[in-house]
């Protein structure tokens, strides 16, 4: 019925379109079926169009690029999925009429001539304006991918430039000091294991911490809370050890993080509370 009403009212709109314009056509099927309005709905399957490698002189290390759709007259967008292994990065360049980018995984970098490089992680959104010469990539230690958007303007959507040299790429961030201490070295885990196993070390810093923990659907202080009880659940006094100074800095209480061993005694069981609060005691004191 609501279909029937609709196609009435647009043959009515395109009857008198028509009878303004010119009194030859009148309405047909065929001419309703070729109106601007009536084009389908187009989907691009997953995995029909094929990944590319970029062109060597525009990038630095691995990069691969997966198409995802072309700009479609009059529409002039077009986007693509890139992802970027440690150490990977544009070239310099710029773009007529700018770029989203949308970071999908990892951890990155994105910077603009004559400003400080900046951390860009899953789930943040860049906007590159027109005409800045700028780069991005991934982190020296983590890979990164992005969702790329951009117009065309006469045809061209980028102006490449020189490539992004090691200390260029090497520079201090905006969010941090300078380097050469990476992030990794300020958690205690990482101290520990850094030199021993630096994969484990890295995905610790990178996945773990540098997007598990960073995402904004629980709170840190959440995030503490559910960490400390699942340690003390599993009986894990070594860990569990580092997570409640971290608690503490994410402003869970002392009062409160002995009020949840006691609550899990019942649920996790007497000898696991007890293990937890000989830890909860000495770190504690300690302060
Ligand atoms: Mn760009």
């Amino acid at each position: 019925m609501k279909l029937i009403t609709t196609s009435a009212i647009m043959l009515s709109l395109l009857a008198s379109a028509s009878s303004q314009t010119n009194q030859t056509g009148g309405i047909s099927g065929a001419g309703v079926a070729q109106a601007p309005g009536s084009q389908s709905i187009r989907i691009l399957r997953s995995g029909s169009q094929p990944s590319r490698q970029v062109r060597a002189g525009n990038f630095t290390g691995s990069v691969r690029v997966d198409p995802l759709f072309q700009a479609n007259a009059p529409a002039r967008a077009s986007g693509s999925l890139v992802t970027f292994e440690p150490g990977a990065r544009t070239a310099w360049h710029t773009h007529p009429l700018g770029q989203i980018l949308i970071v999908t995984a990892g951890l990155g970098r994105v910077q603009r001539w004559g400003d400080p490089i900046e951390d860009i992680r899953q789930r943040d959104v860049v906007w590159i304006p027109p005409g800045q010469k700028h780069w991005h990539g991934a982190a020296p230690q983590s890979s990164m991918a992005h969702i790329a958007i951009s117009e065309s303007l006469d045809g061209k959507s980028v102006e490449w430039m020189e490539k992004v040299s090691d200390e260029q790429y090497g520079a201090p961030r905006a969010d941090g000091p300078a380097r050469p201490a990476p992030p990794t070295q300020s958690r205690p885990s990482q101290k520990a294991i850094g030199d021993f196993a630096p994969k484990l070390a890295e995905l610790t810093d990178n996945v773990l911490y540098g997007d598990v923990w960073e995402r904004p659907e629980l709170s840190k202080r959440d995030r503490s809370l559910v960490t400390v009880a699942a340690l003390i659940a599993l009986n894990r006094p070594d860990q569990l050890r580092s997570h409640l100074v971290k608690a503490r800095e994410n402003g869970v209480k002392q009062e409160e993080l002995i009020e949840t061993i006691t609550h899990l005694a019942f649920y996790a069981g007497w000898p696991n509370a007890v293990t937890a609060v000989a830890v909860a005691k000495e770190v504690f004191e300690k302060k």
